[in-house]
């Protein structure tokens, strides 16, 4: 009997060492979608293990995407701004954003053209490269992103564009940003205001909404099952795996601790303290 019960727990146990082998395979097959904002820095510093965790994946050849919802950066100044805070080999092609999101599904969806643009130079860049043409009158769309030279005279032309038949066209919905010393005015906060003086609503299409999702994987020609979305905000990345069936990471010490998974309802798959525990965990 004893030697029974010895031997049930050797193969339980191969049987563990197995499992466990295998969720280490799978996770390697994964490709990483990475949040930027509080989650590889915050502002221009970089979060613990932030840098470790991207030499790591480079070194191994493991894919992965910065899957980010601010609009305001062109891939190139993406890729200067993590360079200049000490980040290593990072290229333009790293980089997927809200504006690029929103620059091919308009173009999928309308066949007009013309942009009235609220936004800086990422989400300028977006739309020429998908054949939009830039314009201040006779619009068919104004499309809405982060611009911190906007003003009142800017919003009211944009209104009058949308009066004249333009369709409003939100990067994204991000209600308030976190920032050093408290918080600033999100972007979906500029589309709420937009949407309540031209009486129409815009398209939702960065984070935690489909598109944004759907173009980034149609970009690598990957499936929802292949990547794992890593971030620190449980009401845009995590909420956008959890919808669209993506597996789903929250790593702490940005927007959201631990005491907001019960309070908002929203539970990620994996919870890590920090980038140094993920990149433990996922064993590269
Ligand atoms: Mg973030």
């Amino acid at each position: 009997m004893e030697a029974l019960i010895t031997c049930l727990v050797e193969i339980c146990d191969i049987y563990f060492q197995i499992q466990i082998l295998y969720n280490k395979v799978g996770d390697r097959m994964k490709t990483l979608l990475l949040d930027l904002d509080g989650t590889m820095y915050r502002g221009t510093q970089i979060m613990p293990g932030g840098k470790e965790l991207i030499h790591v994946l480079q070194e191994k050849k493991h894919p992965y995407l910065f899957l980010t919802n601010n609009s305001k950066r062109t891939r190139r100044q993406n890729a200067a701004h993590m360079l200049q805070m000490g980040y290593e080999n990072i290229q333009e092609g790293d980089f997927f954003t809200s504006a690029m999101a929103a620059a091919i599904y308009v173009r999928k969806h309308y066949k007009e053209r013309r942009a009235f643009v609220i936004g800086e130079d990422g989400l300028k860049e977006a739309l020429m490269e998908q054949g939009f043409e830039l314009c201040e009158e006779q619009s068919d769309f104004v499309f809405v992103g982060l611009d911190q030279a906007a003003d009142y005279d800017k919003y009211s032309k944009a209104v009058n564009e949308l009066h004249h038949g333009a369709k409003l066209i939100g990067t994204n919905h991000d209600r308030m940003l976190a920032q050093p010393n408290g918080f600033a005015l999100g972007n979906g906060s500029v589309v709420a205001m937009l949407e309540y003086a031209s009486n129409q609503k815009s398209p939702c299409i960065g984070k935690p909404y489909a598109p944004i999702l759907e173009e980034a994987l149609a970009l690598r020609n990957l499936s929802k099952q292949e990547t794992l979305l890593v971030g620190d905000n449980l009401e845009t990345d995590i909420q956008l795996g959890i919808v669209h069936g993506v597996e789903t990471a929250l790593v702490l010490g940005g927007v959201h601790n631990e005491k907001d998974i019960d309070r908002l309802g929203i539970h990620p798959d994996r919870i890590y303290r920090d980038l140094h525990e993920l990149l433990v965990d996922i064993c590269l």
